[in-house]
């Protein structure tokens, strides 16, 4: 039977022999719903790309206990991209989070702009609890590398991104070039970033500066759509892109001789 595989705090795996405790909630799914108990198997991982080979030593609805056995091999899941949301307004800007990360967005940058109803004090705290649900999605999802989530930055500190970032616009002026074009022509392990803008959308003084800033402004149809959900629908497309590139050769006759997708 396959291990069950159990994402535990981020740093928490030391080497073999070590007891690794995970408590709480999660302690009581890992009884109460897997049925996990003294001798189950399951390779714990940690988000920061280690795991390990462990068996339960003993197993409350309070705290289960596992000793570590070998270390195992533990990829990066994570997708070739840099999410940049302009910051929305409370529980939308959570949903968003927990949804990139389960899709496995490698970084969210939120992006405080003109229009985003930000409030520098709250934004730390803000961070600090949009990180907190990385971590959980994380675990909900099992995935192998956790999502870092950097505070909020103003628009114009991230114009002049890292070289050799592939920098798209979701832009609902544009009506000629499609997201899905736009992935198909990038080419194979290129980095990405999609910025996307608030409730109330770019000023077109922002609007000018992404653009000549070298940010390719792309359109996911005719709808307007809510700034939550543009981001996750981009974020889905990279996905949807980058799964069929992985999956091996011969797959990407879908995509032009251009690019093999992100
Ligand atoms: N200008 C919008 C309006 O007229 O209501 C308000 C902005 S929209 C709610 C929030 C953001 O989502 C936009 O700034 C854009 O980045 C993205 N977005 C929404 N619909 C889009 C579409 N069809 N194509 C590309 N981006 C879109």
């Amino acid at each position: 039977m396959v291990p069950r595989e159990v994402v535990v705090e981020p740093g928490s795996l030391g080497k073999p022999g070590d007891v690794v405790i995970v408590a709480g909630p999660e302690a009581r799914h890992l009884v109460r719903v897997l049925r996990m108990g003294p001798g189950s198997r399951a390779r714990l991982k940690d988000g920061c790309g280690r795991a390990f080979s462990a068996t339960v030593i003993s197993a409350g609805v309070s705290e289960v206990r596992f000793e570590l056995h070998e270390e195992t091999e533990c990829g990066d899941d994570t997708l070739p991209l840099i999410l940049m949301p302009a910051i929305i307004k409370g529980k939308r800007m959570d949903w968003l989070i927990q949804k990139a990360c389960e899709l496995g967005v490698r970084c969210i940058q939120p992006v405080i702009t003109e229009r985003t109803v930000s409030n520098p004090a709250r934004d730390g705290s803000r961070a600090r609890r949009w990180r907190e649900i990385a971590v959980q999605a994380l675990k909900q999802c099992r995935g192998n590398i956790l999502t870092r989530v950097n505070a909020p930055m103003p628009l114009e500190t991230l114009l002049d991104n890292p070289p050799g970032l592939r920098k798209i616009m979701l832009f609902e002026g544009e009506e000629g070039h499609f997201l899905l074009e736009e992935l198909t022509e990038t080419g194979s392990g290129v980095e990405i970033g999609i910025i996307s803008g608030p409730e109330g959308g770019f000023s077109p003084g922002e609007t000018g500066m992404c653009l000549q800033a070298g940010f390719r402004p792309v359109s996911l149809g005719s709808r307007i759509l809510r700034a939550e959900t543009a981001s996750i629908c981009a974020a889905a497309q990279v996905a949807a892109v980058h799964a069929i590139h992985c999956s091996g050769p011969g797959r990407e006759g879908m995509f032009n001789d251009a690019g093999k997708g992100p």
